[in-house]
């Protein structure tokens, strides 16, 4: 079976799809039986005519992984202290 969902990029288990939330979306999200530390969620708006593919592949988006200095910048030492 494939519905063409990625899993969740933080956790790396299967998002949930919910096709209308009663409140005018459409949502793709990490579960809280997933146990993610982030529990991302994309939607959809279906009032503005989009759909629950919508939200699909704005879950299904993946920016660009991040350089790995960007997490040694955070580590150094602190530069700015003026003792
Ligand atoms: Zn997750």
């Amino acid at each position: 079976m494939s519905d063409g969902l990625m899993p969740c990029p933080f956790c790396g288990k299967r998002p949930k799809v919910c096709p209308d939330t009663g409140y005018g979306a459409a949502t793709v999200f990490c579960p809280d039986e997933n146990d993610c530390p982030v529990q991302p969620v994309a939607d959809a708006d279906l009032k503005a005519g989009e759909t629950v593919a919508d939200a699909i592949a704005r879950w299904n988006t993946r920016g660009p992984v991040h350089p790995t200095s960007s997490l040694t910048e955070i580590n150094r030492p602190n530069a700015r202290e003026e003792v």
